[in-house]
């Protein structure tokens, strides 16, 4: 994406801020007063200028100043110069400072730190409210990790302990043997009512098909419907 000037011009506004915080809690560095802007300091060689703005990219080439020096300022830069800049500040700046009193200095100065401190908690919340949310993120990942090996361990206590002790044993290997693959199951359901086996441990029907078939037995389709092959009831 094309960035226009005007785009670039906001973003270093931006960086300024990002750097050196709000304008508005410092102090303006001709009167003393609360500044409100970040001016550029005119001191940028290679200083960038279009549709009519002049900027710097790089951040330290602004100072906090209020409204009202900042216009004085820039005027000050298209009267004289930057050859002439610098003597122009140094009359200019005394004249700033008297526009306002010790007094009004100290008050503002107050109000700032008051920003500072509201800035800055703003900022916390911010971050605690970032962090929080990380935090539940991280929490649900680990919540559903837990239940996926949960899940697992449970599915191998499936296959593992009911079907240990059942096969082979309630049904065994039978060489040639056929079984209806319903009267294995009910078998099976039966077993599991005597060993008493919690519910979450029993095999539905068609897992115990398919635990079988791991174990390698054979089932097929036959007239009599689904068959085992080479097992029987012992
Ligand atoms: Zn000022």
């Amino acid at each position: 994406m094309m960035s226009t000037p005007e785009a670039e011009y906001r973003q270093v506004h931006r960086d300024v801020v990002t750097c050196h915080g709000k304008a508005n809690v410092n102090a303006c560095e001709w009167c003393g007063g609360t500044a409100t802007d970040w001016a550029y300091n005119w001191q940028d060689p290679k200083q960038r200028e279009a549709d009519g703005r002049v900027w710097s990219e790089s951040t330290a080439n602004y100072i906090a100043l209020c409204r009202t020096d900042h216009k004085l300022f820039d005027a000050a830069f298209r009267r004289v110069g930057l050859a002439g800049l610098d003597a122009e500040v140094d009359r200019l700046k005394p004249l700033a400072w008297a526009r306002i009193t010790d007094e009004r200095r100290e008050v503002e100065a107050e109000q700032r730190e008051r920003q500072f401190i509201i800035n800055e908690a703003v900022i916390a919340a911010h971050e605690e409210r970032i962090f929080a949310r990380q935090a539940a993120r991280q929490a649900k990942l680990r919540e559903k990790a837990a239940a996926r090996t949960k899940r697992e361990a449970e599915r191998a206590m499936t296959r593992e302990s009911t079907l240990h002790g059942f096969f082979p044993g309630i049904l065994v290997h039978a060489e040639g043997a056929r079984l209806k693959a319903d009267g294995a199951f009910r078998a099976y359901v039966d077993w599991c009512e005597r060993e008493a086996f919690p519910a979450r441990f029993r095999m539905g029907r068609s897992t115990f098909y398919r635990v079988l078939a791991d174990n390698g037995v054979e089932r097929r389709k036959t007239k009599c419907g689904i068959t085992l092959f080479g097992v029987a009831l012992a």
